[in-house]
């Protein structure tokens, strides 16, 4: 070990291990020291959550950091999200109506073995030249904008310090830069978390004798999926793990399900036996014995931050900086773009560029993601018991998610000043539009809640039957030119504003009454259920109606028959 480095990286999980891997890439000759409190090898299945990988991460795993060999050697594929939602038999798993893809996918994602990964990541980074000293914990951290800074750790029971030019912190939860520079930010998403790995594969294909619901998919493709069991207040994950075991998971908002009720495995298991019947009858006899391997709850699991990069050289990235949701598994989505920034503002230091402004303009940038998502999330527990507003939800989070930020990320333009300019600069730009459309149609979705009541069944809807998802997903990894690139925003943005004028047009004509063929200013979008809202705007010159694709799209997720309606 040495005593000066270029950056030293507190905390070997997933964040850490990749970012070092990301550096080296880019910059063989940096020295980078990582720290990981881990004595030994991570254990096989029941190491860390985090196994489902979805677009943006898994471009970042297999393009940006050259893992996809190892991802399709030693992790499984991934057949996409999908849910069940309450019926009225939930015992029988054919009478739910099932969202997810039937056909296999275009773009990748992988189910990953935590503990598999990290270890793998460890290996490669040390082949590569990175110092990871295990069994290392960190003590202490002394900021020192005018010199090198100092970080303290205890090592077989003695206290060493080291020196670096940056520290990037990737402690997980300990956060021991937020917790040392006090810039912790409250958060209002309240949900809570609990999840066990049991031995052996699980397939739901097999909860039923019924061989067409079977044969609807091809063999397997269920099983790969990360499945969702969900009513009103949570949902229960279902992940298979490349080690042939499966992870299970409960994520419920207090408000519906108090933590007191599943924080344990035993409670776990009779909430299982209320809430979900038929997971609990699958579930509990392979929980006996060894069959359980592990049992981890985690209490109120969302978190912010104030604060991401420094121009004093310092960053932090992964759970140690702002952690919202896991429902469709974003996780390794904010690690590639935490990592991105991180490195990128590394790298061009390293190599003596003033980095103040893109330090500030990529937190900022960071900050609002954050912020934009933070609807997407809250109080929407609420809402999933309700198929038909859920399957509307989920797809226009799809939609808003391929269209934008996964397109935007693989085209490497989130570290691009010009292109974030361009972006967001000013209120009317589309970065900040999307923001606002996004926020408009979360709160249309709660507003819609208490005229939404019936429950369906025997259904599968398939997210790629609907022109415009499959078009943004297909399109999340081609490569634009910044011009084209923003031009392409400009498109999908205009796509995303009849979407949310033709769901509108739906929701308002049940509720309402109103007219299906309305005209409607996107961006003034509500029911007029609340006090103080806006004024529907069906008049102006910004008053849209979406093109015949759109409108045909958003029939095949309206689950009602078509009524004769009235038209303007
Ligand atoms: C319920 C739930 C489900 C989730 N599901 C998904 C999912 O399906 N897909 C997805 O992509 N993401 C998911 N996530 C998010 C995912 O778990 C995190 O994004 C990811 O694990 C964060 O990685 P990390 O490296 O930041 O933190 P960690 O993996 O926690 O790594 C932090 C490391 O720092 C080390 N450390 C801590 N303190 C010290 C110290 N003082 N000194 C030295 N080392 C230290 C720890 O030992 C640890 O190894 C989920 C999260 C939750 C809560």
């Amino acid at each position: 070990m040495q005593q000066n480095y270029d950056v030293v990286i507190l905390g070997g999980g997933l964040a850490g291990l990749t970012l070092s891997l990301q550096l080296k890439n880019a910059k063989p000759d940096i020295s980078i020291l990582v720290l990981e409190r881990r004595e030994s090898e991570a254990a096989t299945a029941a190491h860390k959550v985090g196994e489902s990988t979805v677009e943006l991460g898994t471009h970042y795993l297999r393009e940006v950091l050259d893992l996809k060999g190892y991802l399709e050697t030693h992790e499984l594929p991934k057949h996409g999200l999908r849910f069940f939602f309450p019926s009225k038999t939930k015992e029988d798993i054919t009478s739910r109506v099932e969202l997810g893809p039937r056909f296999r996918l275009p773009v990748p994602s992988h189910q990953v073995d935590r503990g598999t990964l990290e270890n793998h990541l460890l290996k490669l980074s040390r082949e590569k030249g990175n110092e990871i000293l295990l069994g290392s914990k960190v003590s202490n951290v002394e900021i020192l904008p005018e010199s090198l800074h100092e970080i303290s750790f205890i090592k077989d029971g003695e206290e060493q310090k080291v020196n670096c030019k940056w520290i990037a912190d990737a402690s997980g939860r300990a956060s021991i830069l937020k917790r040392k520079l006090q810039f912790q930010k409250p958060m209002e998403h309240h949900s809570n978390a609990v999840w066990w790995r049991l031995k052996g594969v699980i397939d739901v294909d097999t909860w039923t004798d019924k061989k067409d619901w079977q044969s609807f998919l091809e063999p397997g493709l269920r099983y790969l999926s990360t499945v969702h069991f969900m009513d009103t207040g949570y949902w229960l994950w279902v992940i298979p793990l490349g080690s042939k075991n499966t992870s299970i998971g409960i994520v419920a908002d207090p408000a519906v399900h108090p933590f007191e009720t599943f924080n344990t495995y035993d409670k776990a298991v009779e909430w299982m036996k209320v809430n979900e019947p038929l997971p609990y009858k699958m579930l509990e006899p392979l929980g006996q014995g060894d069959g359980l391997m592990d049992f981890k709850i985690l209490k109120h699991y969302a978190h912010h931050s104030n604060k991401l990069y420094s121009k004093d050289r310092w960053g932090v990235t992964g759970e140690s900086g702002a952690f919202l949701d896991p429902l469709y598994s974003p996780g390794t989505d904010f690690i590639a773009m935490n990592n991105s920034w991180l490195s990128d503002l590394i790298l061009r230091d390293l190599g003596s560029e003033d980095i103040e402004i893109r330090a500030s303009v990529f937190e900022q940038s960071h900050l609002a993601l954050v912020d934009s998502w933070i609807p997407v999330y809250q109080n929407k527990y609420l809402l999933m018991g309700n198929t038909q507003i859920m399957v509307i939800k989920i797809f226009w989070d799809w939609a808003t998610y391929w269209a934008v930020p996964a397109h935007l990320f693989a085209n490497k333009a989130f570290v691009n000043l010009r292109i974030l300019k361009d972006l967001f600069a000013k209120e009317d730009f589309l970065g900040r539009k999307f923001g606002r459309l996004n926020n408009i149609m979360q709160d249309l979705f709660l507003e819609w809640l208490p005229f939404e009541k019936e429950t369906f069944s025997n259904r599968y809807i398939d997210p790629f039957d609907l022109a415009f998802l499959r078009k943004f997903q297909e399109e999340i990894e081609v490569q634009r030119a910044p011009a084209e690139l923003i031009e392409q925003i400009a498109i999908n943005m205009n796509m995303l504003e009849q979407i949310a004028v033709a769901i509108f047009r739906k929701v308002s004509t049940q509720v309402n009454g109103t007219a299906v063929d309305i005209k409607v200013n996107p961006y003034t979008i509500n029911l007029g259920k609340k006090e103080n809202v806006v004024v529907l705007d069906t008049e102006s010159e910004a008053a849209i109606s979406p093109g015949d694709m759109i409108t045909k799209d958003v029939d095949v997720m309206w689950f009602y028959p078509e009524k004769e309606m009235e038209t303007a």
